[in-house]
């Protein structure tokens, strides 16, 4: 591993980032080829639930945020709401419900219970600048921060102390290490549950400025000063896009022998089922080797399940609050991304080898929940080919002056 020393405001120097730098190019390119595919394009979710912290929650007019689903009759007849809502109760396990969706105990999110959901057509909608803004979107940010984030924001999280800009450390295992610190005020779990936050949010702007509307000449465009003022200024945010991936890349490796065991045999094409099956494969081979998250040195002590459970809940709070997201098209990748990581946090937190032996439990996870994590992945994964393609910009531009 070989510290790469660049200049300039969206520079890393770090091992464990360029091991999945090394990998991403092959990992994008196995992850479009799998999202492509009909099991992965169809999410179904019902996406017109009240919010249910405030009244209003600002519908955006935008064009640009606007929606249409699929046709319940072009998606495998296997996955309609008449087949799912003919599943065995008896073999549901003990569900938290409210009205159109539930939690079991051992979920990071509320789930949709498939009544009421549409599906729609995730490849038709790219995760880009939408116009959704201002005081609206801020309050949804504002919320998931200060009432589901432990308490901590940017500034207190970075130092504790003051406000002094930080240094990226030198692995994500220094990371990791910083955090546990005894003089740290915040603990570990906390600082992690953050983090994941703040990657995700920072993944979000990212895409927006990657996909940026040039208002002046209607192109859509890289926007490299977007990027700059939202993420890259701020070292911890890009350092939170790795974060998040590496986390969830160990979640699809651990979760590896059950996705091979998974049933995608319903889109009704035979082909289609052995390219998902294979280029999946791939992907969580990938995962093997850039997964280093390490799961174990979490909810260790004494006060481990209480802290737990308040982390799941606080996660299950955030997957409410995006039915408050005032864009529909936010508000389903909202929804597709937080699904996604509740995902990826119930296999590394909550499912031990055993729960995750396909064999002995074929129906531990839903449909709806491995095509959020694997498009989740897909979308931090896009995240840092962007990251690059800023770097090239950046670098071009240094030389020019
Ligand atoms: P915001 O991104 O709204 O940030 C608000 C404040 O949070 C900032 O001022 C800063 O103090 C802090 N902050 C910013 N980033 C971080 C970070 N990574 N970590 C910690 N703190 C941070 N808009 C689109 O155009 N397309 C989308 O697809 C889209 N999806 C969205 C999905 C969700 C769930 C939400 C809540 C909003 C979405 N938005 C989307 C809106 C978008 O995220 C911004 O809110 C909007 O572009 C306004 O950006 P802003 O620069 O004012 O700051």
């Amino acid at each position: 591993c070989h510290n790469s020393v660049l200049t300039g405001p969206i520079e890393t120097t770090l091992c464990d980032y360029e091991t999945i730098e090394s990998v991403n190019d092959e990992l994008y390119s196995n992850l479009s080829d799998l999202v492509h595919l009909p099991f992965f394009r169809y999410f179904q979710v019902d996406l017109y639930r009240e919010c249910p912290f405030w009244l209003d929650n600002g519908s955006c007019n935008n064009p640009g945020c606007a929606i249409t689903s699929v046709d319940e009759s072009d998606v495998p007849e296997k996955w309609r709401a008449k087949a799912l809502s003919e599943v065995d109760p008896s073999s549901i396990d003990k569900r938290h419900s409210l009205p159109g969706c539930y939690y079991r105990d051992s979920d990071f999110c509320f789930l949709d219970d498939n009544t009421e959901g549409d599906y729609f057509d995730l490849r038709l909608v790219p995760e880009r600048y939408t116009g959704y803004s201002g005081k609206d979107a801020h309050r949804v940010w504002r919320s998931i921060y200060e009432e589901n984030c432990f308490g901590l924001s940017e500034l207190n999280l970075m130092t504790g102390k003051s406000s002094a800009p930080v240094s990226l450390p030198d692995t994500m295992i220094e990371v990791l290490h910083e955090d546990g610190q005894e003089s740290d005020p915040h603990c570990l779990e906390k600082r992690v549950y953050y983090k994941v936050i703040s990657g995700l949010h920072a993944s979000i702007s990212t895409h927006i400025c990657h996909e940026y509307l040039n208002q002046t000449t209607g192109q859509w465009q890289p926007n490299l000063n977007c990027f700059i003022s939202r993420v890259a200024s701020h070292p911890e945010r890009l350092q939170y896009i790795y974060f998040d991936t590496i986390l969830l890349l160990r979640a699809v490796a651990r979760l590896g022998p059950y996705l091979s065991a998974f049933d995608y045999c319903s889109s009704g094409n035979h082909e289609d089922d052995a390219e998902t099956l294979s280029t999946l494969t791939k992907v969580i081979d990938i995962a093997k080797q850039a997964g280093s998250f390490d799961e174990t040195i979490l909810f260790r002590g004494e006060n481990a399940n209480v802290l737990k459970e308040e982390f799941k809940t606080h996660f299950r709070n955030v997957s409410r609050i995006m039915d408050c997201v005032g864009c529909d098209k936010c508000r389903l990748w909202g929804k597709v991304q937080t699904t996604g990581i509740a995902t990826a946090l119930k296999i590394l937190f909550e499912l031990d080898e055993k729960a995750l032996d396909p064999h002995t439990n074929s129906d531990l996870l839903h449909r709806s929940e491995v095509v959020a994590l694997m498009n989740t992945l897909f979308r931090f994964s896009e995240s840092l080919s962007a990251v690059e393609d800023f770097r090239t910009m950046w670098r071009e531009l240094d030389a020019s002056v």
